[in-house]
């Protein structure tokens, strides 16, 4: 496996230290204004390039293969569009891809033969269990979720969460935007419209599942009743490897279960009244159309607002919702569409934070 291009935004010290370790013919910092406030060294065989427009070549670029796409939220979206139209195979973290585009980019995927594999750790796990069986024999999948940190929390307490405890997740370790959305759930609302897309489901094959301990990844329960888990330690080296190097699976860096230590898995259905981020999910991932870029900028932007402390934890949800009642729907809503969309929820967001 070699590395050609490696792209980050605001680490620019780790962007630049991996620059040294692995050589990669290019190096992208996203964040211009960022990037300008640094030096890159000189590294023979290495060029540095700043901006948005440097991802899409990199991702098209004839020499990649495979393109590892993990930028967060819609900003991942024009460089994963790029490399699915030209044909790479696509390990895709970057969920909101699907979320806002998903119809679109699984119709370009078949045109081009781009091949789609989940990093999302819950997809990942459906994507490994469902080699259990053919794909017309899945009665249905099961997404994990931890439950966040406020999985016991009764209404009125979920009224006075601070950002401070919303940033404090119990299993996994990741970004902030995630976390936040880990905490109202809006992540999985976010996973069952991108499983919906990705393993072309209907919404009523898709159910959540609470399972505090994240050892189970996710499930797939087959035509004969049989169900297929996918087990590990909460730890992303195991998804991104299993992308990377599929179908051939390989030892690796990804942690084991210690069986040794004794394991113990819970499970509960989740409660879509306490956490109404789910609904959205369904209902979105029912009707399609332009409501995922709609839910999706919604979101990120009520986020960053509850981030700046100017919006109440529940009223991420609240305020998605509303935005989402009042946009004007379209069924089959082209590229263009879909970002002007994104650009209208988030001014929506705004207004209704004023
Ligand atoms: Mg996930």
């Amino acid at each position: 496996m070699n590395l050609f291009g490696l792209s980050g935004h605001q680490r620019v010290d780790s962007l630049i230290q991996q620059a040294e370790e692995y050589r990669p013919s290019v190096v992208v910092c996203s964040d211009q204004e960022r990037a300008g406030q640094y030096r890159f060294p000189e590294l023979a065989g290495v060029r540095f390039q700043t901006g948005n427009q440097p991802l899409v070549e990199l991702a098209q670029h004839p020499e990649v293969d495979t393109v590892l796409a993990a930028i967060v939220g819609r900003a991942g979206l024009e460089s994963t569009w790029s490399a699915i139209e030209a044909g790479k195979t696509v390990a895709l973290a970057n969920k909101e891809t699907l979320v806002m585009a998903g119809s679109r980019v699984m119709q370009m995927a078949s045109q081009t033969g781009a091949r789609i594999l989940p990093v999302d750790s819950e997809h990942s796990a459906i994507f490994q269990a469902m080699q259990s069986g053919r794909a017309g024999e899945v009665r249905r999948v099961l997404l994990t979720a931890s439950g966040g940190p406020f999985r016991d929390f009764d209404s009125e307490q979920l009224q006075s969460v601070t950002v401070e405890q919303a940033l404090s997740h119990p299993t996994w370790k990741m970004g902030k935007k995630i976390t936040v959305d880990s905490a109202t759930m809006m992540n999985k609302a976010l996973e069952i419209i991108e499983a919906r897309w990705l393993f072309g489901l209907e919404p009523d094959q898709i159910d959540v599942i609470i399972h505090p301990q994240s050892i189970v990844h996710s499930l797939v329960e087959f035509k004969d009743s049989s169900v297929v888990a996918q087990m590990g330690p909460p730890d992303m080296k195991l998804p991104i490897q299993y992308a990377l190097t599929y179908p051939e699976r390989v030892a690796g860096p990804a942690p084991r279960l210690n069986f040794q230590e004794g394991i113990c898995l819970e499970m509960e259905p989740a409660d879509l009244d306490r956490f109404p981020a789910l609904q959205l999910g369904f209902e979105v991932a029912t009707v399609g159309g332009t409501s995922g870029a709609v839910l999706n900028a919604a979101n990120e932007s009520a986020v960053s607002a509850f981030l700046e402390k100017k919006i109440s934890f529940c009223n991420i949800v609240t305020a998605c919702r509303d935005v989402l009642n009042q946009h004007e729907f379209e069924s089959d809503p082209s590229l263009e569409k879909l970002v002007s969309m994104d650009v209208w929820a988030r001014k929506e967001i705004s207004k209704w934070i004023a």
